[in-house]
């Protein structure tokens, strides 16, 4: 299978292009690339500004785009418009997001749908994959600075936990940010390139990699052969991190200066204040053995290093425990583990880093950067994809996107393109109308967002699907990509048991140059592609509530008010005359006005069906 690489502006195969590694993070973000010299990987600092941009995206008043270190500054002043944490929306619904709703400052789209959330900002609604290409972009065009050269490919970092859909969310965003993603890694494993493990395909570990950073932590064992790393099991927390610390040395304040938690909660200058000397406390405690300073001269800011030691010991030991259970899930020992390393900021706290090798027995890597170690593992593979390690060996790789079409024709990616071959993925659909017994399979090949612009493999019908309501039907869809490059699509409905499938050469009477085309055609049309994806996935989630609430009103009309039932049809009228606007924002606003005005209905009486009715992707 061929492997391409192009120069975005000329369509040429190039050599000497700079392939750069992302750390995109919940918190800070970083890019980094090989030295074309030394050969070193090393995070991109541009204009010194520091190797850390943090991911957050601040909307202004005149519709600037703000992300960063500026960005930062309006998390206080104007948290409405400014984005932190995009990275824990990625790929998810808002059911998804279940009791951490509420740790947004920001507007989240209520739609009661298992399709992606949306982020509403003013009149505006953005979704994930937008906003981490804001950040994407920002990294993107702080490499092209430095370099002064175009950045047109890049490697991504995901957490090994992030399932299917947030790793092709981590696609497209990058897509939107005019990158190429050659692969998405997952952090453990970038984190052990930079140590230099595992580049080589004659060593045989396994390793523990301990990631505590400012808002998440997760363990992942790692199991290294033959240059493959595979996930043996990851555990850890998405809400603990470095936050957590900096909040117990503020309790502590507080106590000791004898101040009213809801006082502080009120002023936010206060806040604030005592935030920043709380992490500029914990930080310094990783090095001295006392911290003192104060607030407006008024409020005594002190700490030692052996109070916060006992402050935070429930912390470390919670993420130990988290360590117990990944090992025990991988059926393994300590002193089976041959090698720890550290990632994010946290693991600069000594009594992390203390017990983290303690419990392994070994003392744990922490020679490099660890908040840069993920950047610099993901640069390294660039370099490896690139070709420009020699002595490493590619695998066959599959050079095109296989998926199949979902409503609206969209193409719902099943295999990304760069994926090893041989492999098999798959995904779950469900039927959108009641009594569906049929459901038309049709696999496309390519990179645009809409089916209509790929290249079309094989259709078939799936038949004989017991009539039920639309959601209940469980549609197995199966990708089956042999070593010969062959693919076998099947189709299984998993409460009757029905099946078709089918087989297909993906390859078959397509040149290099085809390929080429279809990618540089999917990055420059990107932003366009994104845009059409969103107005139909935006008319798609309209449909549904149209459809819900029609439903809903039919059988459950007699438990409103007659005020209540006008004023529904009304806005369900306006949301039916926006659905063919074209106009995401307009068909989303009336969304969440009859979301917002539903939904404690829909509390009262019908959550439950509601849910069942939604539940699942839908194939038309
Ligand atoms: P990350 O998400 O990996 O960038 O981690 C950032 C977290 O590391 C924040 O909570 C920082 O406060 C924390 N951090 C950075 N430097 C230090 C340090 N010297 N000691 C303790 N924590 C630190």
């Amino acid at each position: 299978m061929a492997k391409v690489a192009i120069n975005l502006s000329t369509g040429s195969i190039q050599q000497e292009e700079v392939i750069v590694g992302i750390d995109l993070g919940t918190t800070n973000s970083l890019v980094a690339y090989i030295h074309p010299e030394d050969k070193k990987p090393i995070a991109i600092n541009d204009q010194g500004r520091g190797t850390i941009v943090p991911s957050v995206v601040h909307f202004t008043q005149q519709g600037e785009t703000i992300v960063g270190n500026e960005a930062k500054e309006y998390l206080t002043t104007d948290p409405a418009n400014t984005i932190y944490s995009v990275k824990r929306l990625l790929g998810k619904s808002y059911q998804d997001l279940g009791e951490h709703r509420d740790y947004f400052g920001y507007k989240i789209i209520d739609d009661n749908t298992e399709g992606l959330v949306k982020i509403r900002v003013g009149d505006r609604f953005y979704s994930p994959i937008e906003l981490s290409a804001e950040i994407l972009k920002e990294l993107r065009e702080r490499a092209e600075h430095s370099l002064k050269t175009p950045v047109n490919r890049a490697v991504i970092t995901v957490p090994a936990y992030f399932n299917d859909s947030q790793r092709q969310a981590t696609r497209d965003a990058g897509k939107l940010a005019g990158l190429e993603v050659l692969r998405i890694i997952n952090e453990p494993t970038a984190a052990s390139l930079a140590y230099g493990i595992g580049i080589s395909p004659e060593e045989e570990k396994t390793i523990a990699v301990y990631d505590l950073g400012g808002g998440t932590f997760d363990i992942s064992i790692l199991s290294i052969h033959q240059g493959i790393f595979e996930v043996l099991a990851t555990n850890g927390d998405t809400y603990l991190g470095g936050d957590d610390l900096d909040r117990e040395i503020i309790n502590y304040w507080i106590k000791e200066n004898e101040l009213v938690a809801d006082t502080i909660n009120q002023d936010k200058h206060l806040s604030q204040e005592l935030r920043l000397k709380a992490e500029e406390a914990k930080k310094a405690l990783s090095s001295a053995a006392e911290y003192t300073s104060d607030i407006d001269g008024k409020i005594r800011c002190h700490i030692t290093r052996d109070k916060f030691e006992e402050l935070i010991q429930p912390i470390v030991a919670r993420t130990i425990r988290s360590c117990e259970q990944a090992l025990s899930d991988a059926k393994l020992t300590p002193e089976q583990i041959d090698a720890v390393i550290m990632v994010g900021g946290s693991t600069r706290v000594p009594l992390v880093y203390n017990a983290v090798s303690e419990f392994f027995g070994k003392p744990a890597n922490n020679s490099l950067n660890p908040d840069e170690v993920v950047a610099l593992g993901a640069a390294i593979q660039a370099d490896i994809l690139a070709g420009n390690r020699k002595d490493i060996l590619l695998l066959d790789v599959t050079p095109l996107t296989l998926g199949i079409e979902t409503m609206g024709g969209l193409m719902d990616s099943i295999i990304p393109r760069n994926s090893k071959i041989p492999t098999k993925a798959g995904r779950q659909y469900t039927t959108s109308v009641d009594g569906q017994v049929n459901m038309k399979i049709s696999v496309y090949q390519g990179e645009r967002d809409l089916v209509k612009e790929n290249r079309k493999l094989a259709e078939f019908d799936l038949k004989g699907i017991p009539a039920m309501p639309a959601g209940f039907p469980k549609v197995d869809v199966n990708f089956i990509l042999n070593a010969d490059g062959i693919l076998k699509v099947e189709a299984i409905e998993l409460r009757s048991g029905v099946r078709q499938e089918v087989e297909v050469k993906p390859q078959y009477g397509l040149t290099d140059a085809q390929v080429e085309q279809m990618l540089m055609d999917s990055i420059t049309h990107a932003r366009e592609d994104v845009a059409a994806r969103m107005v139909i996935e935006a008319r798609t989630t309209g449909e549904q509530m149209v459809y819900q609430v029609e439903q809903f009103l039919k059988k459950n009309g007699q438990h409103l008010t007659e005020d209540e039932v006008s004023l529904t049809q009304t806005n369900v009228q306006n949301l039916k005359n926006v659905l063919t606007s074209g106009d995401k924002d307009t068909i989303l606003k009336a969304v969440d006005t009859l979301e917002e005005q539903t939904s404690p209905f829909a509390e009262r009486v019908m959550q439950i069906s509601i849910k069942q009715a939604m539940a699942g992707k839908k194939i038309e």
